[in-house]
């Protein structure tokens, strides 16, 4: 995937990096001929269906096909990670949302989930049109009607995850992105929904205009959706938990202890709010179910606000994880999804070294990070810890993780290596 906007912590480049898919975010050189299905590039012309490889790593763009192979851990670079593996203390888990991704992280060492987005599995088949129905819904039936279809499907997928997972670890987190990403924008897509929902296609597309913010990524998204939708947070609830009591009873030795995880919380009312729907639909299908099953309710920490008040937060959350791709953009004040274009002028200028986005930064954001498990720890000692931003997959950034005292770090399947890698370092060192 090569996109002309965008960059390294994009929606569209974290997602492509999870499904392993290669992709360099924000190449602005290109000059896009959308029209005639053409772009220019280093003074070539590019046409539909002439092929391109791309270095996801270093960003490099070459021309035709480079060959590769599959990833895999095997002989010399097997017996490393075994090392690696003897040394490090902190866990490494995975951000992964689908059962392959995950297989394939279990395959690279991964012994969690440590993020799974669940609005990406809304993509797939014509679950999308039901939880279009959902967004468009204008009464709490209509909403309630909607989450219905979309309730068997989830809970198939994090049966699915459970069972790619057998026993370990997986984190859960709630729908986050703001629900204008999901609307349709062709015609066609728009009148199927109008039929569906027995609406005019003009009410629909006024729907879909009241959806419209000027700043998305902070507007109508994370817990706000949940506490203004407590039905979308308590249908989540049901999915998780009938999924892992079924899977819990198929593999009784498993260790299948659903965390559910609740996103851009900056106040611990907004987390008590939620949380109280989340228990009570818990604890109903755990009776219902006749089951002992047990779960756990934590929070992202990726608001400043959450940072800085992490002690009230703690006596809510039974784990934190830092979102440091949210709490990196809201703690400089920019945009995760347009910085690209300006910050290459702040390296020329020597106002910053990297990329904030991709290595984090320590006297800020991880300072941030370090006042809230200060705060935290001491209110409620059992509260576990990770980190699930893209920095969880950069070595520097790992070794802050470890020398902070996380108990682990998630990243995407094909980073797990060089995060055990980096964990081992930073553990060798913290001895030293
Ligand atoms: C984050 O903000 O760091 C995070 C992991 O969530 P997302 O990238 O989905 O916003
Ligand atoms: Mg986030």
């Amino acid at each position: 995937i090569l996109t002309v906007r965008g960059g390294m912590t994009s929606h569209a480049a974290v997602v492509a990096r999870g499904m392993g898919t290669c992709c360099v975010s924000g190449c602005g050189d290109i000059t896009m001929d959308e029209a005639n299905k053409k772009f220019t590039l280093g003074g070539k012309e590019f046409h539909e269906g002439d092929a391109i490889s791309l270095d996801g790593s270093t960003g490099a763009i070459y021309d035709g096909i480079i060959p590769t192979v599959d990833a895999t851990i095997a002989g010399e670079f097997g017996r490393i990670m075994g090392w690696a593996d003897k040394y490090r203390t902190m866990k490494v888990r995975t951000n992964a949302d689908t059962p392959a991704d995950a297989k394939k992280a279990r395959e690279l060492g991964a012994e969690g989930i440590g993020l799974c987005r669940t609005e990406h599995m809304f993509f797939e088949g014509n679950r999308i049109d039901a939880f279009r129905e959902m967004i468009c819904s204008e009464t709490v039936e209509e909403r309630e009607a909607a989450l219905a279809k979309i309730l068997p499907e989830q809970q198939g997928d994090f049966e699915k995850l459970y069972e790619a997972l057998e026993g370990n670890p997986v984190t859960i987190r709630f729908l986050d992105p703001p629900l204008h990403e999901f609307v349709p924008t062709e015609e066609e897509d728009i009148k199927k929904l109008a039929d569906a929902q027995g609406k005019t296609v003009d009410q629909i597309k006024a729907i879909i205009d009241s959806l419209h913010e000027f700043n998305p990524m902070m507007g109508h998204r994370g817990c706000r959706l949940a506490v203004t939708y407590p039905e979308i947070a308590k249908m989540q609830t049901s999915a998780v938990i009938r999924a892992a009591i079924n899977v819990k009873k198929a593999h009784p030795d498993w260790n299948v202890k659903p965390e559910i995880m609740i996103p851009l919380v900056g106040d611990i009312k907004e987390l008590k709010y939620v949380k109280k729907f989340v228990v009570e639909t818990a604890d109903a299908e755990i009776a219902a179910a006749g089951s002992d099953l047990e779960y756990e309710v934590g929070t992202m920490i990726e608001i400043p606000r959450a940072a800085l008040t992490a002690d009230e937060i703690a006596k809510e959350a039974d784990f934190f994880c830092f979102g440091t791709n949210d709490l990196t953009q809201m703690t400089f004040g920019f945009s995760r999804d347009d910085a690209g274009k300006f910050l290459n002028a702040y390296y020329d200028a020597k106002i910053y070294e990297n990329d904030p986005f991709a290595k984090l930064d320590q006297n800020g954001v991880g300072k941030l990070m370090e006042m809230a498990l200060d705060l935290g720890k001491p209110v409620n000692p059992k509260l576990h810890c990770g980190i699930c931003g893209e920095h969880g997959g950069d070595p520097t950034s790992v070794e802050f993780c470890n020398k902070i005292g996380l108990d682990y770090v998630s990243c995407s399947p094909f980073r797990v290596p060089i995060a055990r890698l980096a964990a081992a370092q930073a553990a060798i060192a913290q001895k030293k």
